[in-house]
């Protein structure tokens, strides 16, 4: 059976945590969570990074810090993960959802600015599976009308737009370390700050609503409870795995990007032919390798798609089930405009295994298979 996915692990993770072990300090901020916060503040050139248990805890930090007052809007895709629903829900706010493009999966761009009321305060930009979003068009609507931009980067780590890493971008980026993510550390994930008025802030609601973090620094000579707040920041455990994995983090987008290559090859012929779809990659856009999804014809041909590569040994899965339509979207939200692509196009994706370490052979095994399906 080749499996959809199986967490990363380099072998060098051992080490670290070992070492976290042996230094006896595991709970959180101890030197492996410096050493992921200055290598990430370093290769993405961002002005400050954090580690969170989660990218969901990122995106609830993100949306905290947009100061939503109950009753305003968040512009967001419905063609996306819960999480990128559930924060601003949290925080009080509406969903407004916007369709897709097609292409690429991300939100339309063009559609954003209809959706706009005086009651919006953020847009948050998903990067489907790690190919950016129009940031530039984004940010020209953001700025004109005055909102926040959070950047969903759960999927895009390492992936660029015009040669900017994605989570740098936007006023705040969130990034996830979650195992079916490129980078890993089980559990895990970032909240990137682009704008240093969130620092402090960002900081107090990490630790409790205290001003731990000022205290240590030596800043103020007690710290106290200030503010709201939640326990967001990673054991050194999880910190000291991940460090094992950034170091080794160009290492990992070639292995997957080798994979990649071998889909993409594999498929040119049925693409060409007009037998399926592929994603695309705009000019501008350099990315990770996170995901190869494929496009069928419609449910019932992805839904035999799915079946026969399972007979065959293939594990392969789909998703989203779009958010405005689940229970909770239809409590929390509204749907502006038509929705043109986002049920449509979801209901056609699926996606192929991918993961750090899935060998030439098993990749090939997968598209041999695909193409029989295919061709009969
Ligand atoms: C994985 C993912 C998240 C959530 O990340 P967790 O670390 O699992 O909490 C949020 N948004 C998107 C788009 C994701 O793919």
């Amino acid at each position: 059976m080749i499996n959809f996915n199986i967490p990363p692990c380099i072998g060098n993770e051992y080490e670290y945590v070992k070492d976290a072990i042996e230094s006896h300090k595991i709970c959180g901020d101890g030197k492996y969570t410096k050493k992921c916060h200055e290598w990430m503040e370093k290769r993405f050139d961002a002005q400050k990074v954090l580690l969170t248990t989660s990218g969901t805890t990122a995106l609830d930090m993100a949306l905290m810090l947009s100061d939503i007052q109950p009753g305003d809007e968040v512009i967001v895709p419905s063609f996306t993960f819960s999480s990128t629903a559930t924060a601003p829900v949290t925080v009080g706010a509406k969903l407004v959802f916007v369709d897709i493009r097609p292409d690429t999966m991300n939100i339309d761009e063009n559609k954003i600015e209809k959706a706009i009321t005086d009651r919006t305060k953020v847009i948050i930009a998903m990067h489907y599976a790690g190919v950016s979003c129009d940031m530039d068009k984004i940010m020209e609507i953001a700025r004109k009308h005055n909102l926040i931009v959070i950047e969903d980067a759960a999927q895009g780590v390492m992936s660029t737009y015009k040669g900017r890493p994605l989570g740098t971008i936007g006023d705040l980026g969130c990034y996830s370390f979650h195992e079916t993510k490129n980078f890993s550390m089980g559990e895990g994930g970032a909240l990137v700050i682009n704008n240093s008025k969130y620092n402090e802030r960002a900081e107090i609601l990490r630790e409790k609503g205290t001003n731990r973090a000022r205290f240590f620094r030596g800043q103020v000579d007690k710290y106290t409870w200030v503010d709201k707040g939640g326990s967001y920041l990673p054991s050194e455990l999880n910190a000291a795995y991940l460090w094992g994995q950034l170091l080794k983090a160009d290492e990992i987008t070639e292995d997957r990007m080798s994979t990649w290559n071998i889909y993409r090859e594999a498929f040119n012929t049925l693409v060409k032919n007009g037998r399926l779809e592929i994603q695309n990659i705009p000019e501008e856009c350099t990315h990770n390798a996170h995901m190869f999804y494929i496009k069928c014809k419609d449910l019932e041909d992805r839904t035999n798609f799915i079946s026969y590569m399972k007979e065959n040994g293939v594990g392969c899965v789909f998703h989203y089930v779009p958010l405005h339509s689940a229970p909770a979207g239809i409590k929390f939200g509204r749907f502006d405009g038509e929705d043109i692509y986002t049920t449509k196009e979801s209901e056609r994706l699926v996606r192929l295994p991918m993961y750090y370490g899935l060998s030439k052979e098993d990749a090939e095994y997968v598209t041999e298979t695909a193409l029989k399906y295919f061709n009969e």
